[in-house]
This record gives structure tokens, sequence and C-alpha cells, in this order.
């Protein structure tokens, strides 16, 4: 199990020195080992700045990101050992590097294994559990389509061992066919290894394919978490139920499908109250004056004045 909590707020200073932007607001959240925690939410909303935090490319300006410790299977205790899986596979990788030298790098780097023949055959295992060749290590990345180097990504980050993945919406930049091809690859892998992965997506569909547990995030803050089948099945904030009606449904071919209404206002200026009351059918006076914590719902929690 791994307890993540986000610090207080990453603050980005804009031109006019007196203004600032809170992308993320404080977040906690637990992902069980072996299960899939996802954030989904419009653009802007914050999710891939908290990814970042997890991982540590970004610096949060105030307060600092704790995990707890975790017992693995050798025996050891310590932080969980977190990687990324970023967004465009095009832009990732060195394009002046081997395959090889880029899954290799973190293994060297690790000193996970110790000498180069044991490394060079972890690469070419690598490779063969993501879909690839062994031969493939000596291609460099422009010889690969962008499921292809996606498959790379994912060999590399596997790599480093890692105990959390941080997926940053794996998919986006690929062909659809490509992208079920991808998203299964992640769910083979979980089962097979066990993984754990912190899911980040605008893309309802998808996430209701991967997640175990999920999170809406609105304006740098979680507005309701709670196990996937349960927010899928009986969204409680009007956010969630507004984003659920923008995707198809299988079962109901003929269901009106409303687009998303207004923008996500600016964090820069956020509303007071609650911060979805601008776009939201149900708000009331308290809204517009009081912001609605998050609360514990059932198997999950809910930031809503009426939920
Ligand atoms: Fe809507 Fe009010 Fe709930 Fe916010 S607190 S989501 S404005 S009903």
């Amino acid at each position: 199990r791994f307890d993540v909590s986000a610090p207080a707020l990453s603050r980005l200073l804009t031109r006019e020195p007196c203004r600032i932007l809170r992308a993320v607001e404080t977040v906690s959240f637990t992902v069980e080992r072996g299960t899939t925690f996802s954030i989904v939410g419009e653009s802007g909303c914050g999710k891939s700045t908290l990814a970042r935090m997890v991982v540590g490319l970004q610096r949060p300006t105030e307060g600092a990101l704790h995990f707890s410790d975790i017992t693995r299977i050798d025996g050891t205790i310590g932080p969980p050992r977190v990687q990324m899986i970023f967004q465009d596979p095009y832009a990732s990788l060195n394009p002046r590097w081997r395959v090889g030298d880029i899954i290799a790098e973190p293994i060297r780097e690790l000193k996970l294994r110790q000498d180069e023949a044991a490394i060079m055959q972890r690469v070419g295992d690598l490779l063969e559990i993501v879909g690839l060749s062994r031969t493939d290590a000596s291609r460099y990345p422009h010889a690969f389509s962008g499921g292809q180097r996606q498959r790379i990504s994912i060999a590399r980050a596997l790599a480093t061992e890692a105990d959390f993945l941080v997926c940053d919406e794996p998919t986006s930049a690929l062909d659809v066919s490509v992208q079920a091809q991808i998203l299964n690859l992640m769910v083979k892998l979980q089962k097979e290894f066990g993984l754990t992965y912190l899911f980040i997506s605008h893309n309802l569909s998808v996430v209701r394919h991967m997640s175990d547990q999920l999170a809406i995030m609105y304006l740098g803050r979680f507005v309701e978490t709670g196990p996937a089948d349960e927010v899928f099945g009986n969204p409680r904030h009007p956010y969630t139920r507004l984003l659920l009606e923008t995707i198809p449904d299988v079962e109901k071919p003929n269901r009106a499908r409303r687009p998303m209404s207004g923008e996500v206002p600016s964090p820069i200026a956020p509303p007071p109250g609650c911060a979805f009351h601008p776009r939201c059918a149900m708000a009331a006076d308290i809204c517009r004056v009081e912001r609605p914590p998050l609360r514990i719902v059932a198997a999950g929690a809910l930031a809503c004045h009426f939920g």
C-alpha cells in the first residue's frame, strides 16, 4: 500500500509578482499495491502538475511531498521507487541513443546488475516483456512507430524496478487502435508483476478500463474520490456527473450526450466558495461563499455542500 501526501500547493509566480497560480492544493491518497489509482480532470485542473511532483520533476513551493515507507518482497523497507511513463513517446526517448542504451542506463545508474553481460541480458528480457525483439536493442528510436516507442518507454520504466509507476496520459499521443494495445499491455504487466500505477488522464473511457480507485480533480483539488465502479455507477459530485455525460455508453447508445459547458476558471483568480459554482446547475448561495471540504462519504470522499 502506498500513502502519498502531496504538498500544500505548487505555486508559480506570474509576470505580475503579486499574483500566484495555485496549480495543486493539498491532496492525499492511498494506492494499494498492484492496483491503479487514476486522476481525472479537464486540461488545466492540475493533474499533470501533481504527477510531476509525485515523481520529483517539479518541486513544490510550499510543504513537502510525503510517501509512506513500504516493505518490499525482499524484506527491505523504504520509500517507494517511483518512475514516470510520459505522454509523448516521440519526445521522451533520446534520438541519439540506441534503444539498448536507453533501457540500460537506469540499470547502470542504479547498479541493479553488476556486469555488462547481465545488463544486456536484462535489456533483452525487458524488450521481449513489452512485445519487442531482443535485436531491437541495436536500433535507434526513429526506426519505431509511436506505439513501439511507448513500449520502449515502458521497458525503460520497468528497468528501474520501480514500485510505483506514474503514467501521465500514456496513450493520448497515439492512434486509437494503438492506444488499446498499449493499455492492454499495461494491464497485462500489472497482473504479471504486481505493478502499481498512478494513472493520469482526461479520457474517462480509458480510465474506466484501467482503474481500481479514482479521483476527480477540479482546479487543483480532489472533488470526488472512491472505487472506480462506484464513481462511474453512482457519481455524487455534479462535476463528475457532467464529465460522465460527455462519454459514450455502449449499453445506452441513444442516450443524449451533453457537451461540458463553460471553461475551467483561471487558477490565478479562482472563484470564491466552491470553485465549480459558476458551472454548477445546483449552485446555491452557500456555494458562492463557502468552500466545501473533502469529507468521507461511503467508500470515498466528496467535496460538495449537497452530496
Ligand atoms: Fe455545485 Fe454547490 Fe456542490 Fe459546488 S458545492 S458542486 S456549486 S452544489
